[in-house]
């Protein structure tokens, strides 16, 4: 027997072959209907996520239940600025990727060889949601790789986080075909979605995909579904910072998913295949945002540099400093639930009568210590 099915949680007895969902059979090959990939895999093949794999004329997923780390981080780490700023979250991540960006920020975790080896002892969904409960947080986010290629294990762990009254959150690249989309979308509260660049090109080859995908599931997210959107451009000196690229980006989003989408043009570091390429200059971010509040967007920020007045809430009418940030701190607050408290403008977004007050830290949890802290139900 392939894994042990359950709903929300309970014993694993084969996280390494969890039946998965989304797939069909043609020409003697399991064909994955996840991603726009479509790998076609023969017995033992695996697919390019690494994580996926054809066992006996099935799909399995093998990293169910198996997280690379736990960690509490403030929201605004995700990036969502606009999703009850100043709360905490528990973070977690698998590992292995649909996507094959060379500029990858998580490459150890997302392209290492050796990274199943290092993937943690058994966290059923039931557990993940009462430790965020213990831990005091009020979210849970599927994030550090792609949610997207573990859909069953983050939609199961989101089921038992709304059971106990906590939000969900995925971040990710928006690569994944209509069918699962709904699925994975549907039990989600928020999400940051990767928009990598703004040409075919760029996407062909600098992430080994396609952009179309991801423009779709962004304009499904924004029209047909009720999840907080906000969206990152990771700049990258020489690769997607044209000011044309960009302008061409803002006004697609401000044409196809509305002004009021919040957009994070965040710094490149060198990592993975791109560590010639220089780390991005905040000149570049400074002008990109420029670029995009010229085109009419209103919630434009930087991030991964230390720019307390672009990483600020602004409100679009009287231009009061609404939400002051410094990195991930909160100084200012001005809102009235999502109401500018000057001028009555209605801000877009999902707010709490106060901020939270998590503030910077991030806090790696163990996950033994974690493990032995819970009640005994949820490790049954
Ligand atoms: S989710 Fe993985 S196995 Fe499925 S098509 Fe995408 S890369 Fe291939």
């Amino acid at each position: 027997m392939i894994g042990t099915k359950s709903t929300s949680g309970g014993r694993i007895a084969d996280p390494g072959r969890w039946p998965a969902r989304w797939w069909h059979t043609a020409k003697a090959r399991v064909v994955c209907d996840l991603c726009p990939r479509h790998c076609a895999l023969k017995e033992g093949d695996h697919g390019f996520c690494f994580v996926r794999q054809n066992s006996g004329g099935r799909m399995v997923l093998n990293t169910y239940g198996r997280s690379t780390g736990f960690c509490i981080d403030p929201v605004e780490k995700k990036p969502l600025h606009h999703f009850y700023p100043g709360t905490s979250v528990l973070s977690f991540g698998t590992a292995g990727c649909n996507m094959g960006c060379k500029f990858c920020q998580a490459w150890e975790i997302t392209k290492s060889k050796n990274v199943l080896d290092r993937l943690s002892q058994t966290a059923t969904p039931e557990m993940i949601a009462q430790a965020a409960v213990q831990l005091g947080c009020d979210s849970v986010a599927f994030t550090y790789n792609d949610p997207v290629i573990w859909a069953e294990y983050a939609i199961d762990t989101a089921h038992a986080c709304h059971e106990r009254g906590l939000k969900t959150i995925a971040v990710t690249a928006g690569f994944i075909c209509p069918e699962p989309r709904n699925a994975f979308f549907d039990v989600m509260d928020a999400t940051n979605v990767d928009l990598k660049g703004f040409t075919e090109y760029f996407y062909r080859h600098q992430t080994l995909s396609h952009l179309q995908p991801v423009l779709d599931t962004l304009k499904w997210i924004k029209h047909e579904s009720s999840v907080w959107l906000e969206i990152t451009n990771l700049v990258i000196p020489g690769a997607n910072d044209d000011p044309g690229e960009i302008r061409q980006m803002c006004q697609w989003i401000r044409d196809e998913l509305g002004d009021d989408v919040p957009l994070h043009f965040t710094a490149f570091h060198p990592d993975y295949r791109m560590r010639e390429t220089p780390r991005t200059p905040s000149r570049t971010l400074v002008d990109a945002r420029k670029i995009a509040i010229e085109t009419g967007l209103h919630y434009v920020y930087v991030g991964n540099v230390d720019d307390p007045k672009r990483q600020s809430t602004y409100c679009p009418d009287c231009k009061t400093r609404l939400i002051g940030r410094r990195w991930y701190d909160i100084d200012t607050y001005q809102l009235d639930q999502n109401r500018c408290r000057l001028c009555g403008y209605t801000i877009a977004g999902q707010f709490g009568e106060k901020p939270g007050h998590w503030g910077t830290k991030r806090v790696p949890v163990d996950p033994a210590a974690l493990l032995r802290s819970l009640e005994p139900e949820a490790i049954r």
